[in-house]
């Protein structure tokens, strides 16, 4: 495989291009507000099932406190009525009346128990509304937590898109430059080790950091400065520099 040396040097600066593709691309899936967005994410779901849960809470109660006063009305109007036949003097057998008396004792006491149960259905209502009014204040400050975490994520892809953007035109220019068997070879390489192509700098490749064998230095060295040469530890393309020392 032959490449001019020009050919050669630009394909350690579309590694230098990949490497800068592959760090914004890594940034750009590693943006803190994505995780932080999505953690709110989660705690604002949560928060609406627990307002819904609270809603249907609030209107059970709302039935059963109607239900409780309207028996605390029903017991109160036949405390009257009960009453009014006593002070009317409409019952004058004393067994009846004494009935009558009993009656309207236990009728005050039932009434009692029922405003109890009016009372308490009102407490719960209140300890209901109050978390309810609580989770609604998080789940407004976290509406406006989101709001401003979605700007500045939005402001950060914008900015990895035109840096990305960037890169990529540079990398079709230098790409262009480089013979098309050469290329395939360095993509292949970079889709197997991440990098394609490393400079021989001091004997050493600087794509697996391992010194070369005086033999395969020799190799290199005698190789035709047009000819695509391969570092023997990792396969990666080798290009000679003026820093190689060769
Ligand atoms: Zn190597």
């Amino acid at each position: 495989m032959k490449a001019s040396p020009e050919a050669q040097l630009r394909l350690l600066e579309l590694a230098d291009l990949d490497a800068e593709l592959a760090r914004l691309d890594h940034r750009r899936q590693t943006l803190p507000e994505t995780a932080q967005l999505a953690q709110i994410d989660t705690r604002s779901s949560e928060l609406r099932d627990g307002i819904v849960m609270a809603d249907t809470e609030l209107s059970d109660l709302d039935r059963e406190q109607t239900r409780a006063e309207r028996d605390v009305d029903q017991v109160r109007q036949r405390i009257d009525r009960d009453q009014s036949r006593l002070d009317g003097g409409q019952v004058s057998a004393a067994r009846e009346l004494s009935n009558l008396q009993s009656e309207v004792q236990s009728l005050n006491r039932r009434q009692s128990d029922l405003e109890e149960i009016v009372l308490d259905v009102m407490e719960r209502r209140e300890a209901v509304e109050n978390r309810r009014a609580e989770l609604a204040a998080e789940q407004s400050a976290l509406a406006g937590e989101n709001a401003e975490l979605t700007t500045k994520r939005d402001t950060a892809l914008k900015e990895i898109g035109e840096q990305a953007a960037k890169a990529e035109t540079s990398r079709a220019e230098v790409a262009a430059d480089i013979p098309a068997d050469v290329l395939a070879l360095y993509d292949k390489l970079r889709a197997q080790h991440g990098v394609g192509a490393a400079m021989l700098r001091r004997g050493q490749c600087q794509g697996c950091h391992l010194s070369l064998h005086t033999v395969d230095l020799n190799e290199i060295r005698a190789a035709a400065p047009d000819e695509v040469v391969r570092c023997e530890e990792c396969r990666r393309i080798l290009v000679r520099t003026d820093e190689s020392g060769l």
